[in-house]
């Protein structure tokens, strides 16, 4: 891979979509630095031998959304490793369910601590690594763009404010050649909607993929392949937008 090749940071990418994104990357020669969060059980590696396995470039590098200085040290981690940022993708979220009686001031906070904030300090920390033009996605949710779901008023919340925020940075980076969009995945088969106490669990999946137009629900590489556009060359006139992708469950 030559030394221009394009540099992402990818926030919680041990599992999932992150780790998908750094997959699809490798297939398009850009290089990631894969966050992994220390909490996490998924390993990293997997992630790096994924990107190894299709001829990509990446490292590993411990970061928590929850901290700014993590943060800022992930995203300067491409430029001392790569001499440059060209994308921070903004991924790592958690899910709690808690219906409104159980929903405390603490759950409230933590929850935007690591949904909202977390978002925001990529994105800035990205920005500021970022020397000549750019590209940032944020992941959000249909919760908080389309779609209501009882016991998940905080994740809505944390979920709607980063397409607020993604549409305030198109307007104000514009100028510095980056651009700014969020993606509004569905149903996505990862560890976070496989978990049956605060998501769907396997079999909720399986019923609900049903009665998804596209019949089943969301595979991780394909938020990925949406989130590798929006940051690529072929989206270079597309900012400040929120692209849904769900199979057409919110359209029925
Ligand atoms: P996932 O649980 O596999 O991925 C979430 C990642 O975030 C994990 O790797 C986790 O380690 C990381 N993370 C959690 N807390 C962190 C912290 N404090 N600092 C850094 N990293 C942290 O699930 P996923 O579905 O791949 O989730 C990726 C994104 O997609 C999340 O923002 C999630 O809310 C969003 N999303 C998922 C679905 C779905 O159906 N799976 C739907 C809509 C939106």
């Amino acid at each position: 891979m030559s030394d221009d090749a394009p540099v992402a940071i990818i926030t919680g990418a041990a599992s999932g979509i992150g780790r998908a994104l750094a997959a699809h990357y490798a297939r398009r020669g850009v290089r990631s630095v894969i966050g992994a969060f220390p909490g996490d059980p998924h390993d990293p590696e997997e992630t790096l031998r994924l990107v190894n396995e299709a001829g990509g470039q990446g490292v590993i590098h411990e970061v928590d959304v929850r901290s700014t200085a993590s943060v800022d040290g992930f995203a300067g981690r491409a430029v001392q490793e790569y001499g440059r940022l060209d994308y921070a993708v903004a991924n790592a979220g958690i899910l709690r369910n808690a219906a409104l009686d159980e929903l405390s001031d603490d759950r409230w906070d933590a929850m935007l601590d690591v949904d909202l904030t977390g978002v925001l300090r990529t994105l800035r920390a990205g920005a500021a690594q970022m020397a000549e033009g750019g590209a940032m996605v944020a992941v959000s949710s249909i919760a908080g763009g389309v779609y209501g779901w009882e016991g998940h008023a905080h994740y809505a919340a944390a979920k709607a404010g980063v397409l607020g925020l993604i549409r305030s940075l198109a307007v104000e980076l514009g100028p510095r050649g980056i651009r700014a969009n969020a993606v509004i995945p569905g149903l996505i088969e990862t560890p976070q909607s496989l978990d049956p106490v605060n998501s769907l669990g396997p079999e909720g999946l399986e019923r609900a993929g049903k009665d998804i137009p596209w019949g089943r629900v969301g595979r991780p590489e394909e938020v990925a392949s949406v989130i590798g556009f929006l940051t690529s060359e072929d989206a270079r006139y597309v900012t400040g937008q929120s692209l849904i992708v769900d199979g057409g469950l919110t359209i029925k």
